[in-house]
């Protein structure tokens, strides 16, 4: 997710880089700043999330530890859980389940797949979640912080099974469904992910 925000008079791009996380070099490229130093009070800043694009690599969570806790899990999501379905893979349909959650605690999908242009924009690789050029993965971001975020994080993490320790880490979780194999990031709390809770899922196999 991309959010505005409207600089003030005292504001420089380090008080954006700090409050939410980022690099200053960061936010001056999503920005297209020539110079980090120069910033024009009331006009707005772009502020990019650009930590969904940490890759997923296929098999690098098959750890013994991991596979063990997979089995677990995929029995658990079997029954009412997450299902896989339309789209990318299927990992569209197996989003579903998180977005019925934030829907019934009213909480706004504000990003899902992203074209090449929008992915740019916010500062994103194509190797991102988003990204739609990706055909087996699928992100969603929901618009949300605070202790909302931690009760949506968690209400996910249990929906498909993510031990808790796995919340905010990139590529640890695998589900299999239907013979399908999908991993896993729940993103929250982590870099770029204050204000949003990032589900990225992708079929790797
Ligand atoms: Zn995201």
């Amino acid at each position: 997710m991309t959010t505005l925000q409207t600089i003030q008079r005292r504001d420089t791009l380090g008080t954006f880089a700090q409050k939410y996380n980022l690099s200053v070099q960061a936010l001056a490229k999503a920005n297209n700043l020539k110079d980090p130093n120069l910033i024009i009070a009331g006009k707005s800043l772009r502020i990019p999330d650009g930590f969904d694009d940490k890759p997923f690599r296929a098999g690098a969570a098959s750890t013994s530890e991991s596979k063990t806790a997979s089995r677990t899990e995929a029995r658990a999501a079997a029954g009412s859980g997450p299902k896989p379905g339309k789209g990318w893979g299927g990992s569209e349909g197996m989003a579903d389940a998180a977005k019925k959650i934030a829907k019934q605690m009213g909480i706004p999908v504000t990003s899902q797949k992203r074209n090449a242009q929008q992915t740019a924009n916010v500062n994103s690789t194509k190797n991102s979640d988003h990204y739609t050029g990706n055909k087996n993965a699928f992100a969603v971001d929901f618009g949300v912080s605070g202790k909302k975020g931690d009760k949506l994080a968690k209400a996910i993490a249990k929906k498909y099974g993510i031990p808790a320790r796995n919340i905010g880490t990139f590529n640890k979780h695998t589900v299999e469904i239907d013979g399908k194999k999908y991993a896993l990031q729940l993103l929250w709390k982590v870099s770029g992910h204050y204000d949003h809770v990032h589900l990225g899922i992708r079929r790797v196999s």
